[in-house]
């Protein structure tokens, strides 16, 4: 039976399925803009941003970090011995974590005076959901069922031996050894963690670098540094198959090469949440299980938008929140702007950390620029000596215009990102931000001097 709203119409203007970082967006936007929104979700609203991916793993690379601190601390003077990280309390801290911000999300869900309904929703017309025997009219339908951990053909992922990344963050022991196949940001995240906890790490990565997604010359630094961390890692390989042992499994490279690991992460994309929801019979147009998009998140029915991991759009967080607030005001006839997905930040939290906004050198060649590139080393930067990174930041600009991509490796860059994407997203030219002063002594002045060199007139570099 349909259940009517006040007005004896739908239940509400917008209807949600599935509430993270997208979901609940779009929801806390809509009824700000004062709409009446339900937000159907079957396990808890945050989804894989809150309680299986951004936070609980950054974490656990601040766990890491403090570990790998604690190491060096003789090198600053401080004297400090390293016995241990006790895997219970850094879980207890990363969960500490995750449900202090679930608790905030809730209340602020609430207070918004948002309806959650609890459980698994299907599409069952282009603008209604079914949960258990509730059919959820609205004017509007969203569909933001996000992503999970995609598998290889053949390749059996049994939670045990062989893993997910959701699987690595229940992990309540330290593998002795992990390899870890695929070194995308999933990858070289847990690659940091495991290292700074004692494992040995390898990487096995098809493609020929570390983060290939990234400036070749980003990945080239990662390397390094992950090499000098003593993280092993095989470039450029194919693998020829997984086999489970007693005491953890054979990973077997086509080259014939063989890795003996106490576990095997499995850290090769994700792939979108659509499989039997309802979708296909409703109408919705697809492509290999994402749903079809145009810039506004409208799908090819009137009804029904899509967005985050769903849609073949960057899958990271802050995405699914700029694409929520999108649907909110289109709904709500504010016209919003398209969202420029090249220039959205990037940031990988391994040790170092990568960052980066806008597009690399070799796509702006693709693209016909005629690049102009700086590189400021770390090495020249008083912060990032005190702080023991090694790193730096490449600009990449057209040479009679503005700056195109900024690309950053060492500690702490992603807090960089925010000037990187005022930067690229305001198209300033480099001679306009080589004009502003950045506070000394901070990491923020590699950004200043990488475009002071490009404007061609290097302070603290030979240009
Ligand atoms: P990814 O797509 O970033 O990386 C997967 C890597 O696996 C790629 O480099 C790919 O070349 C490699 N690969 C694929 N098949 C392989 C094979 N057979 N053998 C060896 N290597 C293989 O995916 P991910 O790291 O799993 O992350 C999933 C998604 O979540 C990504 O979109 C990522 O951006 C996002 N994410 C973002 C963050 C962050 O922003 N810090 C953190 C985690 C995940």
């Amino acid at each position: 039976m349909t259940e009517l709203g006040p007005d004896g119409g739908p239940d509400a203007d917008l209807v949600v399925l599935g509430g993270g970082s997208g979901g609940y967006a779009a929801a806390l936007r809509a009824s700000e803009l004062g709409m009446r929104v339900v937000l159907v979700e079957r396990d808890k609203v945050g989804g894989t941003c809150l309680h299986r991916g951004c936070i609980p793993t950054k974490a656990l690379l601040h766990t890491a970090e403090v570990a790998e601190q604690v190491r060096e601390a003789g090198k600053v003077g401080v004297q400090a011995a390293f016995e241990a990280v006790d895997m219970k309390a850094a879980n207890a801290y990363k969960d500490g974590v995750v449900t202090r911000l679930f608790k905030g999300l809730t209340g602020l869900v609430n207070s918004r005076g948002i309806e959650v309904v609890a459980g698994e929703g299907r599409l069952v017309s282009p603008t209604a959901l079914q949960v258990g025997d509730r059919r959820i009219e609205g004017r509007h339908v969203l569909l933001a069922t996000g992503s999970e951990a995609k598998s290889l053909p053949g390749l059996d992922v049994d939670h045990e031996r062989v893993i997910t990344s959701d699987d690595a963050l229940r992990m309540d022991r330290i593998p002795a050894s992990v390899v870890i196949i695929g070194a995308g940001a999933i990858g070289c995240e847990f690659a940091s963690v495991w290292k700074a906890f004692g494992a040995e790490v390898t990487l096995v990565e098809a493609l020929p670098h570390l983060v290939p997604m990234e400036d070749e010359s980003s990945s080239k630094l990662l390397e390094r540094a992950f090499r000098r961390r003593g993280i092993g890692f095989e470039l450029g390989a194919r693998l020829a198959g997984v086999r489970v042992t007693d005491a953890g499994a054979t990973v077997t490279l086509e080259t014939g090469k063989t890795i003996d690991a106490e576990v095997v992460l499995v850290a090769v994309g994700r792939a979108p949440v659509s499989a039997g929801l309802g979708y296909e019979a409703q109408g919705v147009e697809m492509d290999r299980g994402f749903v079809t998009v145009d810039e506004l998140c409208r799908t090819n029915v009137a009804t029904i938008s899509a967005l985050g991991d769903l849609v073949p759009t960057p899958q990271l967080a802050h995405v699914g929140f700029g694409e929520g607030i999108l649907v909110a005001e289109r709904l709500a006839s504010l016209n919003p702007a398209p969202i420029d997905y090249d220039r959205v930040p990037q940031v990988t939290y391994s040790h170092p950390e990568v960052a980066s906004v806008g597009i690399t050198a070799a796509e702006a060649k693709q693209r016909g620029h005629d690049v102009a590139t700086a590189t400021y080393d770390l090495a020249g930067n008083g912060k990032a000596l005190i702080l023991r990174t090694a790193g730096a930041v490449t600009v990449v600009a057209d040479r009679e215009g503005p700056v195109l991509g900024v690309h950053m490796v060492g500690e702490r860059v992603s807090e960089l990102a925010a000037e990187a994407q005022l930067i690229t997203n305001w198209e300033a030219l480099p001679g306009e931000v080589a004009q502003l002063i950045h506070p000394h002594p901070t990491m923020s002045e590699a950004v200043g001097e990488a475009h002071l060199a490009l404007a061609g007139k290097p302070l603290h570099s030979h240009g």
